[in-house]
């Protein structure tokens, strides 16, 4: 077996689409090298070997010696120096690569093959001792804490001791004695915590440092974040073995990171930092500021710093080609590292950038503008919960708005909580149900737990590219970074910004567009959904099959489903509007009421509301489909509790509250989602689903007159199990639809259809659909009748069946394809059997939901009803279904 891939010298054994072996890093490395951009030489150890290591107790394959020696020598040869050698030395980085990028979360080493023989080579070949040592004792610092396992603080501290010993403040006051002391003083350190000495021998140290990064892919972040991300163990990661370029060599050398397009604006302007004399990771650590590239990035950004356009700008431009070269050879925003060397480029890294919601959509419908891709491949870029995050709030530009301090908009949205000072502390608060913003001097990738629970994350140091940036930005949380004003004090768990203290608890909002934080919940208001979003929606309009429509029932709901392209209103809930203070006296009155004669009394009164609420929602849908679902839930719900409730009923009804209170007692039920409910509540009081009905037909004849347009209505009989319930409640409805009609002297189509929601009527679909004109299946209620697990009762265990493996999502989020989704696939196959024309649709939660909207399409259903604010996530979803 190959297990090493080489490149490097305008050549590569890998290939980009080779990033299931090759990790991300490794198959662009190689892909870059093929390209002929410059890339330091080196080798890929595969991804089968991270398998073959976890599958064998934790060893290697017989041969990988042989390879990785071989490797190595093509190395040295490439670079004209040995491993080890003392004269002219190789030194190589050591650099992790998951297939699914994995941002922070290994650890890369550095300067590897230094020790107290080759720093000689490396002084003798740079002719800077400074430059050697600095290096060395990086790499001291880098390897015993990533490989050894001597933590980092150790380290800082000697550093610092050793500034206060020299009387600096600054790194770059130390000079090259300096330097070579701490190399000392670090390698006693690593003796004293470890009980054996650092390793002097390159061998040792690149099979040490392999071997940690194979570990690390079983640590605890690598572990949280596969978890929150959906990656599988099983994938493995690959080990990158590179000559090492130095940024750290003086003036002439930099170290960047660079995106080809802004990836927060998704503007086509290239966007990036870095930082002169510098080595690795200094410029996202956020130990020094770091510089932007161009004028135009200095100016948005407000920095004095120059740009490397002002500084270098042959190189500048060197680096201006790489971006056009590997823009257009990816077709999508790459994400580069870089380092340039005494006045040449060299790129480290290149992959699909990150970005906010805002520029992944701005970049795609660009990019298809541009004729880089096609408009079904921008279609199908957008990530739906992207997409879910362009619709939610952003701060009203009226409200009021007391600014505590600014900092970098690292992350868009807008976002309130409650400050935490530690993502320990965050994933508690939001255990009890609070809502917090994390506050933190800098993120690690242990934080990644706490950031994930928080709406918003606030640090005080650190750039654009910075940990917290870049991570708030995957997952969509608003995010303001380097917020330099801020003063946090962990211990007292207070921060004071402009003379102000805030302490742990007190409530602050961060605009992660702006970079403001303010004191206090300021009110947020939606976003425009023009311009890119407008476009993008009429090219997924233009291929999705499915139709969309929405849950609705309020005139503000039907109104914002139709501002968000609903096509109509899938499931519009009638009890929904029996609450309201007003009405639901006569609603008590009418379940309390002990004969017919009573009931049709408190109907009477109900009409005239209901049916200006069907006017109402007819008139916003302008003849676009609306289905009605008759009464539905538990006739409990509706019953007065407190005191005052009970004795406004009785007053009202002129019945003493002891006749209540016994109704009440009387109606108390077990278990009431299986109780007296849905057509139950028909089949046993006809009446009220006849006001219901004469209510819907009224109101569609009144607004057909008014305005012209057809109303169609489909009228919903809830939690059919038979044929013959259906049959009944159908009768009902058509007896009042031509009593409306022959009194208005006017007719209406209209249909009268099911929901599914029960596994018998599932079953039973081809007898019911003789009825039935439609069926809607309502999986929240088919999923828990489905499953036997209550919804309401079923979150403290499902966690476990989730962290268990037993449900791999959250079936009342997402449809639980095999088993509820058979009985769909069932009641579908035996509805159209009997009428070919039946149509189908789905409501409830999963109707928004990405990878239950494909089932639908796979099934061919009609239609999905999904909640007014995920119309264009599942309008989407649904196009990306038939791509
Ligand atoms: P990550 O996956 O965390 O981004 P990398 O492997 O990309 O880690 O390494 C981090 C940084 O280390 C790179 O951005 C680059 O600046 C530096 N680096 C890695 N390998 C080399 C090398 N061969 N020469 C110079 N710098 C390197
Ligand atoms: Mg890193
Ligand atoms: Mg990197």
């Amino acid at each position: 077996t190959q297990w090493v891939y080489t490149f490097g010298d305008g050549k590569a054994e890998g290939r980009a689409d080779m990033k299931n072996l090759l990790g991300g890093k490794g198959a662009n490395l190689a892909e870059m090298s093929s390209l002929g951009v410059p890339v330091p030489a080196g080798f890929t150890i595969t991804t089968e070997v991270c398998t073959y290591y976890y599958a064998n107790g934790e060893t290697y394959p017989a041969d990988l010696k042989d390879q990785v020696a071989a490797g190595v020598a093509q190395l040295e040869k490439i670079m004209g120096a040995g491993f080890g050698d003392r004269k002219n030395p190789l030194l190589v980085s050591v650099r992790s690569g998951a297939r699914a990028s994995m941002p922070g979360m290994m650890d890369t080493v550095l300067n590897l093959g230094l020790n107290d023989e080759t720093v000689q080579g490396l002084i003798e070949q740079s002719g800077d001792p400074r430059f050697a040592y600095d290096s060395y004792r990086r790499f001291i610092q880098m390897y015993g804490d990533v490989v050894l396992g001597v933590e980092h603080h150790h380290f800082e501290e000697l550093l610092q001791d050793l500034k206060d010993d020299r009387g600096v403040d600054l790194d770059t006051h130390l000079n090259a004695d300096d330097w070579k002391e701490l190399v000392g003083r670090f390698k006693a350190k690593v003796h004293e915590e470890l009980g054996r000495p650092f390793p002097e021998d390159p061998q040792e140290q690149l099979w040490g440092a392999i071997g940690a990064v194979f570990g690390s892919w079983m640590n605890q972040r690598a572990i949280t974040y596969r978890r929150l991300h959906d990656i599988p163990a099983e994938w493995g990661t690959a080990v990158n073995v590179q000559a090492m370029v130095f940024g750290n060599m003086g003036d002439d050398c930099a170290t960047g990171v660079c995106f080809t397009r802004d990836p927060s604006t998704g503007e086509n302007v290239f966007y990036g930092e870095y930082l002169v004399n510098a080595q690795g990771e200094d410029v996202v650590a956020g130990i020094r500021t770091p510089q932007h590239l161009t004028i135009h990035g200095k100016q948005i950004h407000g920095s004095d710093l120059p740009a490397m356009e002002e500084v270098m700008p042959a190189l500048f431009k060197d680096l201006c080609d790489v971006r056009d070269r590997l823009e257009a050879h990816y077709k999508d925003m790459q994400d580069m590292e870089f380092t340039i060397q005494r006045g040449k480029l060299w790129m480290l890294q290149t992959r699909t950038g990150k970005r906010t919601s805002k520029a992944s959509l701005k970049i795609a419908v660009d990019m298809a503008r541009e004729g880089l891709i096609s408009e079904a491949e921008a279609v199908d870029r957008i990530d739906p919960a992207q997409l879910d995050q362009l619709l939610h709030p952003m701060l009203d530009p009226d409200a009021e708005k007391d600014v505590l301090a600014k900092g970098l908009p690292a992350s868009p949205g807008a976002a309130a909580g409650r400050v935490v000072f530690s993502a320990d502390d965050a994933e508690e608060w939001v255990k009890r149900g609070e809502k917090v913003i994390l506050v933190r001097i800098e993120t690690s990738p242990e934080d990644i737990g706490g950031m994930h629970c928080s709406e918003g994350i606030l640090t005080t140091r650190g750039g654009m590219t910075s940990h917290a940036a870049v991570v708030a930005r995957g997952m969509g949380r608003p995010c303001v970074a380097g917020a330099g004003e801020i003063r946090v004090d962990y211990k007292a768990k207070t921060f004071v910004a402009r003379g102000r203290t805030i302490k742990e608890g007190d409530t602050v909002t961060l605009d992660g567009s702006t970079g403001e934080v303010m004191a206090g919940a300021v009110p947020t208001i939606q976003p425009e959904l023009t311009g890119d979003f407008g476009i993008l929606m009429g090219w997924v309009d233009g291929i999705r099959r499915l139709r969309v429509r929405a849950n609705a029932e309020t005139p503000l709901d039907a109104q914002t489903a139709r501002k968000f392209g609903a096509e109509g209103i899938g499931l519009c809930r009638t009890e929904h509007m029996f609450f309201d203070p007003a009405r639901i006296i006569h609603m008590r009155q009418m379940i309390l009421a002990d004969d017919e004669a009573g009931r049709r009394k408190a109907l009477d009164t109900l009409l005239p509301y209901q049916r200006q609420d069907f006017v109402d929602l007819f008139s916003i849908m302008q003849g676009l489909p609306v289905t009605v679902r008759l009464l539905d839930p538990p006739l409990h719900e509706f019953l007065p509790s407190s005191d005052e409730e009970i004795a406004d009923v009785a007053k009202a009804a002129d019945v003493d509250e002891g006749t209540i209170r016994a109704a009440i007692v009387r109606l108390h039920e077990s278990n009431p989602m299986l109780g007296w409910r849905g057509c139950r509540l028909g089949v046993s009081f006809p009446e009220i689903y006849e006001m219901q009905a004469r209510a819907i037909f009224e109101a569609a004849v009144e607004v057909a007159q008014k305005s012209g347009e057809t109303v169609v209505p489909e009228v919903m009989i809830p939690l059919v199990g038979t044929k013959k319930e259906l049959d009944l409640m159908k009768a009902v409805v058509d007896k009042a639809a031509e009593e409306v009609f022959a009194a208005k002297g006017k007719r209406l189509d209209y249909v009268v259809g099911t929901m599914i929601e029960l596994p018998r009527a599932a079953l039973r679909a081809g007898d019911i659909a003789e009825t039935a004109h439609f069926f809607s299946f309502g999986t929240n209620d088919l999923t828990q009748t489905t499953l036997g697990m209550s919804r309401d009762d079923a979150g403290p265990f499902l966690h476990y069946y989730r962290e268990k493996g037993i449900y791999e999502k959250d079936p009342f989020a997402s449809l639980d394809q095999d088993g509820v989704g058979e009985l769909v696939e069932i009641a579908a196959a035996r509805g159209r059997k009997t009428r070919p024309d039946i149509k189908l649709g789905i409501c409830g939660e999963h109707g928004g939901d990405p990878s239950s909207i494909a089932f639908c399409e796979a099934l061919k259903l009609d239609y999905v009803s999904c909640s007014p604010y995920r119309v264009p996530v599942a309008r989407l979803a649904a196009a990306q279904a038939v791509l």
